[in-house]
Formats: C-alpha cells, sequence, structure tokens
C-alpha cells in the first residue's frame, strides 16, 4: 500500500466503484486524507461494465427534454413499486438527492444524453444515460480524484476491520494495516460468489447452473464478512436483479420483444410481455414458471440485423445486444430441443407441460386483439400484436437467469452510517452502494435504481466519514 503500516488517515474507502469514489470524492472536498483500497488491479468493479444509467428526478437533463418531475414524485413511486419494502427515510433520503448527484456528476464532467428512458411504468422518464456508460463515470470520477490528490492502492484485497472500544478505526489488507478516523465500505455485491447464494439468494440458487453473474470479479460479498466482524445487520435477504432468460447462451438482453406471447402454466398471459424487467420480474414471481410461445411467421419476421422489438430503446443498448430471439439462433435451439416445435397449440402445450385448453383460449383472444388492434387485457402496443396462426408453433421456458446485481446487504441508516442488529450505529463504519441492503426494495425499479443508490449514498458516506472522523 502507499502507506506504511500504522499511518493514519482520516477516511479509508474500501472499493472504487461509482459508491467507493464518490465518497472518497465527497470526503476529499470536505477537506478529509484519504486512501482509497481496491481487491482488484484495476479500479471500477462492476461500474465500469454498467450502462452508468441513473435514476433521478428534477434535473437540467430533464428540463432541457421539456419534462417536469420532482423529488416529491420519484419518493412516491419508488415507495409504491417497492410496496412498503423499504424505511420512508431511506426512499426520502435517496429521491431528495438524486437529483443533485445528477447535477454534480455533470460539473465533474460526466455527459448525459437528451434522451431519458424509462425505469418502469413511472409517469415521467427520469433514468439518465450517459453518453459513455458506466466506464465513462469511472473515468471522470478517477481523474477527479486524482486531481485532489487522493492515493488508490490496487491490488489490496481488505481482509479485516481494526475495532478498538467497540468503534472501527482502520482496516487491515493481509498483513498491512491503516488506521483511520471512519471506515465506508463500497465493496460492491455478491454476484461472483456463488457460495453466498445459497444463504443470501435461495431463489436464485434453486436455479442451479442455469444462473449466471454478469458483474465484476471482485464482486465477492466481503462486505458482508467485514460487516459480521462488527455485529452489522443484514437486509434485503434473497433481494437481487435476476432477469429472465431463455438459457440458450450466456448474454444479457433484458427486454423481450414485444411480438412474443408469454403464458404460465395454465396456458394464460398474465403480463404485457413488452413491460419493464422490474413488472416482468413481478409477474413471474407470482404467476412463473412463464412461457415464451410464438409461430412460424413470428420466426420468420424475427431476422437479424432489423431493429429488435423493444418496447423503449434504450440508447447505446440495441447495439450492443445480442438477442437471443432471432430467427438463425432459434433455428439452432429448435434443432438442439431447447425450444419445442409443434404443429398445433394442443400438441406443443402437452410438449411443455401446460395446459392445452388454456393455451388455446388464450391465443384464440389474443388473435383476436391482433385483429382489433388492442389489447384490452395488458395493454400491449398495437404494434407489437400479430396473430398466432402459422403452424408451426414454437414455446420455450423463460427462467430467472441473468444475475445482474445483488441487493441484500449491511443495513444502513440516511446518513449510511451501517447499523447492528438493535438499531443503532456502529461507530465509525459507513457503507454504500451494492453491499447495503435496503436501499433497493423487492423488485429492482428498473435502469438506473443501483446507480442511483451508489452515487447517492457514496457521496453521503464520504460526508458522514469524515464528519465522524473529524468529531473522534
Ligand atoms: C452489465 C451490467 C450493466 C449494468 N447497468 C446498470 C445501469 O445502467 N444502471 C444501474 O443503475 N445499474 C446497472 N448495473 C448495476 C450497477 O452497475 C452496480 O450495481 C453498481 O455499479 C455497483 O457499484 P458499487 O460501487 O456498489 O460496486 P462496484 O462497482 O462493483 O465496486 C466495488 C469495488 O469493490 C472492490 N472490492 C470488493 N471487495 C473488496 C475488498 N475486500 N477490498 C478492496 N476492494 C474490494 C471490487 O473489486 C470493486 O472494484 C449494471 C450491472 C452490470 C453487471
Amino acid at each position: 500500500m502507499a502507506r506504511e503500516p500504522g499511518i493514519e488517515v482520516d477516511v479509508v474507502v474500501v472499493g472504487t466503484g461509482a459508491a467507493g469514489l464518490c465518497a472518497a470524492l465527497e470526503a476529499a472536498d470536505a477537506g478529509a486524507d484519504v486512501l482509497l483500497v481496491e481487491s482488484e488491479s484495476m479500479p471500477g468493479g462492476s461500474t465500469n461494465l454498467s450502462g452508468g444509467i441513473i435514476m433521478a428526478a428534477d434535473t437540467s437533463v430533464q428540463r432541457r427534454c421539456g419534462l417536469t418531475d420532482s423529488a416529491e414524485a420519484l419518493y412516491r413511486d419508488y415507495s409504491n413499486l417497492n410496496q412498503g419494502a423499504i424505511e420512508p427515510g431511506i426512499v426520502r433520503h435517496l429521491a431528495e438527492n438524486s437529483g443533485p448527484a445528477v447535477e454534480w456528476l455533470q460539473e465533474l464532467g460526466v455527459r448525459f444524453l437528451d434522451h431519458l428512458v424509462y425505469a418502469a411504468e413511472e409517469s415521467v422518464p427520469r433514468s439518465h444515460v450517459p453518453t459513455r456508460g458506466g466506464a465513462g463515470i469511472v473515468k471522470v470520477l478517477l481523474r477527479a480524484i486524482k486531481e485532489r490528490g487522493v492515493d488508490i492502492a490496487l491490488g489490496k484485497r481488505v481482509t479485516d476491520l481494526v475495532v478498538e472500544d467497540n468503534t472501527v478505526c482502520g482496516i487491515r489488507a493481509g498483513d498491512e494495516t491503516v488506521r483511520a478516523g471512519a471506515v465506508v465500505l463500497a465493496a460492491g455485491g455478491f454476484g461472483a460468489n456463488p457460495a453466498l447464494w445459497t444463504k443470501h439468494l435461495p431463489s436464485l440458487a434453486a436455479a442451479g447452473s442455469a444462473a449466471w453473474y454478469i458483474g465484476a470479479e471482485g464482486s465477492r460479498g466481503d462486505a458482508l464478512r467485514l460487516g459480521a466482524q462488527v455485529g452489522a445487520d443484514v437486509v434485503g435477504h434473497d433481494r437481487c436483479l435476476a432477469l429472465l432468460t431463455p438459457g440458450f447462451y450466456r448474454n444479457l438482453e433484458v427486454y423481450f420483444p414485444g411480438w412474443l406471447v408469454l403464458v404460465d402454466r395454465s396456458g394464460q398471459r398474465r403480463v404485457d410481455e413488452s413491460t419493464s424487467y422490474a413488472s416482468m420480474e413481478m409477474a413471474h414471481r407470482r404467476h412463473g414458471p412463464f412461457f415464451a410461445i410464438f409461430d412460424a411467421a413470428a420466426k420468420k419476421a424475427a431476422q437479424p440485423g432489423l431493429p429488435l422489438q423493444y418496447k423503449q430503446a434504450v440508447p447505446g443498448m440495441e447495439a450492443a445486444t445480442n438477442s437471443n430471439w432471432v430467427e438463425p439462433l432459434l433455428d439452432e435451439m429448435i434443432a438442439l430441443g431447447k425450444v419445442a416445435q409443434a404443429p398445433t397449440l394442443e400438441q406443443l402445450a402437452n410438449a411443455v407441460s401446460i395446459d392445452a385448453d388454456g393455451l388455446v383460449a388464450t391465443v384464440r383472444r389474443y388473435n383476436g386483439y391482433a385483429g382489433a388492434g388492442a389489447d384490452p387485457e395488458f395493454g400491449k402496443e398495437a404494434r407489437f400484436l400479430h396473430p398466432l396462426d402459422q403452424p408451426p408453433f414454437y414455446a420455450v421456458e423463460l427462467r430467472r437467469g441473468i444475475l445482474a446485481l445483488t441487493s441484500t446487504g449491511l443495513r444502513i441508516d440516511a446518513s449510511a452510517a451501517v447499523l447492528d442488529s438493535h438499531g443503532d450505529r456502529v461507530p465509525g463504519l459507513f457503507a454504500a452502494g451494492e453491499c447495503t441492503g435496503g436501499v433497493l426494495g423487492s423488485v429492482y425499479v428498473g435502469s438506473g435504481n443501483s446507480m442511483a443508490n451508489c452515487v447517492v449514498f457514496g457521496r453521503t458516506a464520504g460526508t458522514s466519514a469524515y464528519a465522524f472522523a473529524t468529531a473522534t
């Protein structure tokens, strides 16, 4: 490490993703002597791999696009979608500081497109798309960190917290020690450590090898282990963002093309197939498993290179997506038996063990909606409504498989202080980002939810940690 053992800094920040970099910057700007410690040889964690989209309300970007929004509206949407699963004080802090977070990032040099996208079904789009993805945000934050002379120790995995008089006062990385007035844990999630899925994500662990993680290698759940050393509470059991997939191969496709028809085991539709992944996840939790059904005409129309039939085009995402739903790949999967094929709907239903009468009735109604150009059951847009009447018919089961992030983690309060199992603060310990629980709720609200958490609570953690360090 750049520091000699025993040397003291005001604030040590563990992890160099969005949460850690924001914490370090705010602490440094408040006047702290800061050390950033990163286990990997490269900074950036999962943030570096991400789209960097940030959910925020009442921003200059929204105003430039002629949109009127408010922190209050975000607070209400977020609380409603999470059905009371998050403490109001946490939601209020997230909502009120999301707009200022976007302004702060812009002042540092992050650029956002004049094209906002919807996270879920909110009344005003508030997911801000950066021009250069998460890697661009990391680059800007790292530049600002370097300008402030903050040291970054790469390749140093923090193994322990130093604790004296029940107060966290430093970290150890192997046999090296750094003493600090306060410590911020921003060590990311635990997606890369499937051993922890069994305990913290049992519903995904049940998927076995059908589920895979798309984030950074450093997401090993170290914050859970470090927090346990000081009795930190862990909240948000079994919460994560696990996207549905046919599992053809390990790609990342977050939306379904609107022309698919999804049914449950009873053969009934339960959701607008083109909806956001938050709504899809909720519907699947209630009614899953889901089966994607299509016919020969839909398969033939799904040619590579054509615009993907998603409800919303996220700038940059379409080009990056390797879709599962293109004819050559579907033909390959049919030949491998991964997609069932049958000359009639009844035979198709029997092949994948769904109710044949239910499926036939659903498709009869659906074809009527296609003829009328309106879906009175789920409100899917008319452009996606095509009759399923060209045999053969096809079906494939969708499973929760793509683990994008975990949201079971250390409990914090609105000042980003880590809490113990009695709800009391652990003196000297703060946390932010994916390693925390209780900020992301029972459902992932949609694009930008996690980055909003990282930037808002990362900034707060940096400020709070320095205030604690100077007060003590
Ligand atoms: C492909 C992809 C796309 C995504 N797109 C979006 C998006 O557009 N919008 C959005 O909101 N979310 C998105 N997410 C999720 C989001 O990017 C992450 O949840 C977020 O970036 C996590 O940031 P973080 O700072 O908490 O953790 P990370 O960015 O993962 O950083 C944590 C850092 O801590 C380090 N670390 C871990 N343990 C230790 C230790 N013991 N000692 C020292 N260092 C340690 C890690 O190596 C890592 O560098 C996406 C995720 C993926 C994988």
